[in-house]
């Protein structure tokens, strides 16, 4: 397969829910290899058996990918083609493979990219949002005061944010949406290229509305796609609508903090930012 007497690794791409995705070349290919290293054997099992195929498997995942690094250089010394595949999607986006590419390629090896299902740029391709720039922040931290934080982090970034999201935390994480960015347009792309493939928009508020109304739009795995910050203009006609609500507010003898909480309820954003500011309005009288 490979021109050179060693062998090559093939980063191959596998479906992340149709397996009509699978490109004819990954399946060729997968009946070519040597040896196919699988971030979970059974389950790249299936996919080989609809594929018709029947190859050796080896297991790397998370625990052992670096232990499998001069196992699989070995190989491919010895003149064998190893392909590597994850449960779904392109490998070492968000699955494993980043440490084996990383020392393979820095030992000389020829690692071939093998495209195909990739379930953001999936999502992004159908979602409507802006494209030409994006930054994909992988899956958020588990929990919510870090989630808050990294997503208040972003808060300024005027692409498109994408991030990848499980059923478990897609409330809470549509939650901490809108206390940290405020009102923004969010597109959830659900069970991508499945039987209930579904695509939501709206503000994370009527997302979350919606789930409330029906459950099933809770289910499944999400590519989370949210517009960027509104242009620096638009921003500072909104902080100066704010300043006038929360200046009303103070002036009416409501306290600090109450002026906080209902700026953040009424136009989002996180409580201790209005609270800065609302502060800062008292102070400067
Ligand atoms: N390597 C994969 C890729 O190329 O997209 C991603 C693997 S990551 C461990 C799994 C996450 O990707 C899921 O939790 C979900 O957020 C997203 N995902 C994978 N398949 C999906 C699908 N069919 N529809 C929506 N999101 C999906």
């Amino acid at each position: 397969m490979s021109d050179s007497a060693y062998g090559a690794l093939y980063v191959v791409a596998t479906p992340i829910g149709n397996l009509d995705d699978l490109s004819p070349r990954a399946a060729r290919l997968l009946g070519e290899v040597a040896l196919i290293a699988a971030e979970d054997t059974r389950h790249s099992a299936r996919l080989l058996r609809h594929l018709g195929l029947e190859r050796p498997m080896l297991s790397l995942h998370e625990h052992n990918e670096a232990a499998r690094v001069a196992q699989l250089a070995e190989r491919l010394v010895a003149g064998d083609d190893v392909a590597l595949i994850s449960d779904a999607g392109t490998p070492l986006i968000c699955d494993p493979g980043f440490v084996l590419v990383r020392e393979l390629r820095a030992a000389g090896h020829r690692i071939v990219p093998v495209p195909g299902p990739c379930a953001l740029v999936a999502g992004l391709s159908a979602a409507g949002l802006p494209t030409d720039r994006f930054t994909f922040i992988g899956f958020l931290p588990a929990k919510s005061a870090a989630r808050r934080a990294r997503l208040e982090s972003l808060a300024g970034r005027d692409e498109t944010l994408v991030c990848y999201e499980s059923p478990h935390r897609i409330r809470a994480t549509l939650e901490d949406l809108a206390a940290a960015l405020g009102e923004r347009r969010v597109v959830l792309a659900r069970e991508l290229t499945k039987t209930f493939e579904t695509f939501l928009d709206g503000s994370a508020e009527m997302l979350l509305a919606r789930m409330q109304e029906d459950p099933d739009q809770a289910r499944g795995e999400f590519v989370v796609m949210i517009g960027g910050a509104p242009p620096r203009e638009e921003t500072d006609q909104a902080l100066l609508e704010a300043d006038r609500l929360l200046a009303a507010l103070l002036a009416e003898g409501v306290g600090v903090k109450q002026a906080a909480s209902v700026a953040a309820r009424v136009l989002g954003g996180a409580k201790k930012s209005w609270y800065a500011r609302a502060q800062a309005l008292k102070d400067a009288g």
